[in-house]
């Protein structure tokens, strides 16, 4: 049967998608076999208050996928609403698809597994079900501080990381149980392709930034054909991370203005279909076979993110939202929004993809 599939549908994108209409399975696969829910609920900026109630309102409308990392400081607040659901009964560990990341302060092998028994102690979890590389430049360690500085707000790199010493820790997360997938997420092709090439266990998913105006045609393309699948991280353009970085120092003047929910070819396929902008735009994403991680405190955003598969954008559609595509020069996270961040050897966005 999976010969058959892969003769049909010679690519990992395609074997997605067959699986999506053939079973109505909400899924990505990974070349491993595992699953992944393709609508995931991003978790950066959910307050450790506000935690409770958007994870309830996540696993009542249906969430299954949850995204989250150390650098976020709410793995914590997490585990304890999971816990809460595990003992009611109403969740089992397996229903579940857990995401977390390698802080940048990590990248040493022999910090790996420390970060990583870190996570599951405040998921209190077992395992997750991918850990990710957070991005592909590291910072020096010193002390509890994620994000080292010098006197004058510039990030302390550690230049001395080599992704593929990097990876075999990883591996050995795997090996030990703690995580059943490992991955990537920020990495250029380059990058990619280095880990690939010296992988026993190749990565199964890679994490980027991906919404209407930057649609990353070339690293997806580039992904499916070492049949690694992709996460598209702010696939509403994260209206609110500029909030979030200006307090840290960087260049926000920096980051494209872009409000992808009030762009009218978006707002007006949103009426033909009677949904919303968010929904047209997760759509978008979902249909190319890419996992989608909104974040939202907010109950009715929570619900309304998750409901897209109740209606299909057409080619005309699909045509129009195509077109918003402007590359990287509407990339946000990235240049000098962390001071310095872009003066790291192995800084990724400098590169065509
Ligand atoms: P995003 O999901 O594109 O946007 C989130 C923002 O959109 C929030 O301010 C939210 O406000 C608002 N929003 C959500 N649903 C909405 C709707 N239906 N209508 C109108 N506004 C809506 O951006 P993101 O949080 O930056 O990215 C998503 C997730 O990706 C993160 O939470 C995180 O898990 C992950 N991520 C990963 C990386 C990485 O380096 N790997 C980087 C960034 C993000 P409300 O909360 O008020 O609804």
């Amino acid at each position: 049967m999976s010969h058959l599939i892969s003769s049909l549908f010679p690519t990992t994108r395609n074997k997605t998608l067959f699986f999506m209409m053939a079973a109505g399975v909400k899924n990505i696969v990974f070349k491993n076999g595992a699953k992944m829910p393709i609508v995931g609920f991003g978790t950066w900026q959910n307050s450790d208050e506000s935690m409770d109630e958007s994870i309830d309102a996540a696993l009542e409308a249906g969430y299954r996928h949850i995204d989250t990392a150390y650098l976020y400081g709410n793995e914590a607040a997490i585990g304890r609403a999971l816990k809460r659901w595990f003992d009611s009964g109403r969740l089992k560990r397996e229903d579940l698809f857990i995401v977390t990341k390698l802080p940048v302060v990590g990248y040493q092998p022999d910090r790996v597994e420390k970060y990583l028994k870190r996570s599951l102690k405040a998921l209190q979890l077992k395992y997750v079900d991918l850990y990710l590389i957070h991005q592909p430049w590291g910072l020096i360690e010193t002390g509890e501080n994620m994000l080292p500085m010098d006197e004058s707000g510039n990030l302390l790199h550690d230049t001395t990381i080599d992704h593929v010493a990097l990876w075999k820790a990883m591996e050995a997360q795997v090996d030990a149980g703690r995580t059943l997938n490992i991955g990537l997420s920020n990495f250029n092709s380059r990058q990619i392709k280095r880990v690939f090439q010296s992988a026993r266990i190749p990565p199964s998913n890679l994490q980027v930034e991906l919404h209407v105006y930057f649609q990353q045609r070339e690293l997806v393309a580039f992904c499916d054909a070492l049949d690694i699948t992709v996460c598209a991280y702010a696939p509403l353009a994260s209206p609110t991370m500029i909030p979030a970085f200006a307090p840290l120092g960087g260049d926000v003047d920096s980051i494209p203005r872009l409000s992808p929910l009030t762009e009218p070819v978006v707002v007006k396929i949103a009426e033909k279909h009677g949904k919303t902008s968010a929904q047209v735009l997760l759509r978008h994403i979902v249909q190319r076979g890419i996992s989608v991680i909104p974040k939202s405190s907010n109950p009715d955003r929570i619900r309304q993110n998750i409901q897209i598969f109740d209606f299909n954008l057409d080619d005309e559609d699909v045509k129009q939202l195509d077109a918003l595509d402007r590359g990287s020069q509407c990339r946000l996270f990235s240049g000098n929004i962390h001071k310095g961040m872009d003066k790291h050897p192995e800084y990724s966005f400098n590169e065509p993809y």
